[in-house]
């Protein structure tokens, strides 16, 4: 590609935080509400207007993997902040029924089931009303552009809003972009899946309305369903990629809501109609980063326990084996050193692309162990910000212990 030498400039600072988390997706806005309850000054950036990322900007509203979806699954993986998400969604009537078979646990209990699917409206409601709640500085349109290094060390970020571009400062960073965008930006090392390698494809995910049949499955809330449309590529981190996404998925989505109908004549009598595209194609996986850990296959198929657990994943892997491995035990351990990336300080890495080789990411992407990461970084930040140390120095049975007085799974006593 061609080069332009950019005029170097002076930009406006807009602030100075404790911990700033760039990415408001599930993974984000979990890491932000366990920051600020652990009393740092916290900021959230987020591209779009309201949170939820691929929840909620793509419509994938089918929230899995509280517990194994089948048998062993007496213990409840995910607690925490997902657990709290799921149960004010309850009350304001924002929970749908599961498409996926699982046995039923009684959430008036307090008891989670493997699966929900939400309304993603009711969603960003409460997504933001938690957020805000918890203290949380949320800065919306705007865009993470770039990092200030000294040396190893993340001080800043540089974002573009309509305000112009400008600096943010920070004792603490987490990267909840989905993509690494921060973490490849600093010089993390990360690995992508290639062409031939076995990977999860984009999916434009589609709202029908005016469903009146209550047999009609797929992610169901109220009138509405949505359902699974064209798929198109991976690892869309790359502007042309991602518009070719967009436009082929695009294109063939009323061909394939012919088809669903067709396939269900009782909706054309009920008279459905296409209701919405979401404003993003659902996009799987992107980059990883390398962490000081790399979950193995092995470790989410023998169930492995690590002493620096911060989260458990128990969801199925889903598509690398060519069909739906059910794990064969409660679920496996999620290592603190997975959220580090490696030659990168204060900064840590939250959600769908943390340090995992293929096989076990196909797992601990379900939301819920992605909301349980979340916290555990969230809270790492802020601790890290009281003991002034670096994340890859900190007391790891403190951060621990935090994690279970606040209502999180790990199968430990501190
Ligand atoms: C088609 C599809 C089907 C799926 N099915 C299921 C399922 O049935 N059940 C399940 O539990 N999971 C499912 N998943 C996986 C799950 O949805 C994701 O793994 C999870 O939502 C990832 O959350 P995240 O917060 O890590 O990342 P994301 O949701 O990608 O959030 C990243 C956030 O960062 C923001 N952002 C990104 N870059 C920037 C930037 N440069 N500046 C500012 N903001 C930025 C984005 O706008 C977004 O809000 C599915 C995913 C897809 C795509």
């Amino acid at each position: 590609m061609k080069k332009y030498l950019e005029r170097a400039k002076e930009i406006d600072v807009f602030g100075q935080y404790e911990v700033i988390v760039t990415g408001g997706g599930v993974a984000g806005l979990v890491a932000a509400i366990a920051s600020a309850r652990n009393k740092a000054k916290t900021l959230l950036i987020e591209r779009f207007g309201y949170l939820g990322g691929t929840a909620t900007a793509s419509l994938m509203i089918n929230i899995n993997g509280f517990r194994n979806q089948v048998e062993p699954d007496t213990l409840q993986t995910v607690k925490g902040i997902a657990q709290e998400i799921i149960l004010e969604l309850h009350k304001i009537n924002g929970l749908g029924k599961s498409p996926y078979p699982q046995k039923e646990y009684d959430i008036e209990k307090g008891e989670l089931s493997y699966s929900y699917c939400i309304d993603p409206e009711k969603f960003k409601y409460i997504a933001l009303k938690l957020v805000h709640e918890s203290g949380v500085d949320i800065l919306f349109h705007t865009y993470f552009s770039d990092v200030i290094m000294e040396g190893n060390n993340l001080k800043g970020i540089v974002v573009e809003n309509k305000s112009g571009r400008g600096a943010f400062f920070s004792k603490v960073f987490i990267d909840a972009t989905g993509d690494g965008d921060v973490a490849a930006r600093a010089g993390a090392p990360f690995w992508e899946a290639k062409p031939s390698d076995y990977a999860l494809k984009d999916t434009i995910m589609y709202k029908i309305s005016g469903i009146k049949d209550e047999e009609f499955g797929n992610c169901r809330y109220g009138d509405s369903s949505v359902v699974w449309g064209p798929g198109y590529g991976w690892g869309q981190n790359d502007m042309w990629k991602i518009s070719k996404a967009e436009i082929q998925s695009r294109l063939k989505v009323f061909k394939h809501f012919n088809r669903v109908l067709k396939l269900n004549p009782q909706l054309i009598q009920a008279g459905a109609y296409l209701a919405e595209t979401p404003p993003l194609i659902g996009i799987r996986q992107t980059r990883f980063i390398e962490g000081e850990y790399k979950l193995t296959a092995e470790n989410a198929i023998e169930g492995r326990k690590f002493d620096d657990v911060i989260a458990i994943s128990s969801a199925p892997i889903i598509h690398y084996y060519g069909y739906r491995r059910y794990l064969e035990h409660e679920g496996y351990d999620i290592p603190y050193r997975c959220l580090i990336p490696k030659a990168i300080d204060n900064l840590l890495i939250s959600g769908r692309c943390i340090s995992s080789e293929q096989e076990p990411f196909e797992s601990h992407r379900s939301m819920a162990p992605v909301m349980a990461v979340g916290q555990a970084a969230g809270t790492a930040a802020a601790l890290c910000t009281i003991h002034a140390v670096k994340p890859r120095e900190i007391n790891i049975s403190l951060l621990q212990k935090t994690l279970i007085n606040q209502g999180q799974e790990l199968r430990k006593n501190i």
